[in-house]
């Protein structure tokens, strides 16, 4: 069951900073003297709908089996005809579990060969439950790059996030993919890790999480992967429900806004990437996307983009932009 929110989950981000005396995140970028604008647009993520087998504490779209949004066919061909319009270098495919989208091969299958590099998000266990050899063909001859979520090596860390099992299904399925040359040298078949805190903490050092991941699950299990990521949990959705629920809004807000780092905005992947949700409207971020707020602030349909956004117009923030810059960034 979600919980009602409280009365401060209603507030607008400047009234709860000024209640819980943290900065506006546009304050916070006004006072380094710093802006945050589009660059150079260079990747379209499609989120093809909020269907999940799981149910993650973290999740900031609040995905899951109860959820209905999935993207339609006709939608599916209307962001395939935007990509070969405007030429994306990097396509990348998320959800929910974009596994659970009945169109994904067909979706695979005509925006390969406009995209240079093709990335699909996996929770690794909807990758084992649906349809798993006719998508892993698909993904092998498209070289689609795998980004699996594998926020811990321990079982009851995964688990608490994730739920009962899902490390031992999510090992299960890293097997079957190194197996077909993913993470395997010269393969050409790329297999990167996502991990993020359990807790409401900020994520270990990037460089320090691949090494120790890469010397766990290899010595324990002989598997391997190519890149390790880490990122902050972002307080939206069903992970701002759990830290209200906790009584550690507050503390994870001021945490994440003392960490701000100024040399993250110009990396931050707002700048250069367009979010697309499942209905075919546009967004500077999946984070926006969560919160309803539109590309540069204005509600326009893929259908009506001829080409990529236009450099130099403001990216709308919120104190959720805290998650991007904290430490090392969120790119
Ligand atoms: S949530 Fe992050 S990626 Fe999205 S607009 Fe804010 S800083 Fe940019």
């Amino acid at each position: 069951m979600v919980p009602e929110l409280t009365s401060a989950d209603t507030l607008s981000d400047a009234e709860r900073s000024s209640a819980h005396g943290l900065e506006p995140f546009s304050g916070c970028l006004a006072r380094h003297g710093l802006e945050l604008n589009r660059g150079q647009t260079n990747t379209l993520q499609i989120n093809v709908g909020l269907i999940c087998n799981q149910v993650c504490r973290h999740c900031h779209l609040e995905a899951g089996p109860n959820r209905s949004e999935i993207m339609s066919k006709k939608t599916i061909e209307e962001v395939v005809a935007y990509a070969k319009r405007a030429s994306f270098p990097v396509v990348d495919i998320t959800g929910g579990a974009p596994e659970m989208n009945p169109h994904l091969g067909y979706l695979i299958e005509n925006i390969a060969p406009v995209a240079p590099r093709l990335m699909m998000r996996a929770n690794l266990t909807a990758l084992a439950k649906e349809n798993t050899d006719y998508l892993l063909r698909l993904c092998m001859a498209n070289r689609v790059v795998i980004a699996a979520s594998f926020p811990a090596v321990s079982a009851s860390q995964t688990d608490s996030q994730r739920g009962k099992g899902v490390l031992e299904k999510s090992i299960t399925m890293l097997k079957k993919l190194n197996d077909l040359g993913y993470g395997r040298d010269g393969t050409g078949l790329e297999l990167n890790l996502v991990s993020n805190p359990t807790g409401a903490f900020l994520p270990a050092s990037q460089d320090q999480a691949e090494k120790r991941f890469r010397r766990y699950l290899e010595t324990k299990w002989g598997l391997s992967f190519n890149n390790l990521f880490t990122f902050a949990n972002v307080p939206l959705g069903r992970f701002r429900t759990w830290l209200a629920d906790s009584g550690n809004l507050d503390s994870y807000m001021k945490k994440l806004s003392a960490s701000f780092n100024p040399c993250a905005v110009e990396g931050l992947m707002c700048r250069t990437l367009l979010s697309v949700n499942w209905e075919g409207y546009l967004f500077d971020c999946d984070f926006n996307l969560a919160m309803g707020v539109y590309l540069a602030g204005r509600k326009r349909h893929i259908s009506e983009m001829d080409d990529l956004p236009e450099p130099g117009t403001q990216i709308p923030t919120g104190n959720h932009c805290y998650a991007c810059t904290a430490g090392s960034g969120f790119t």
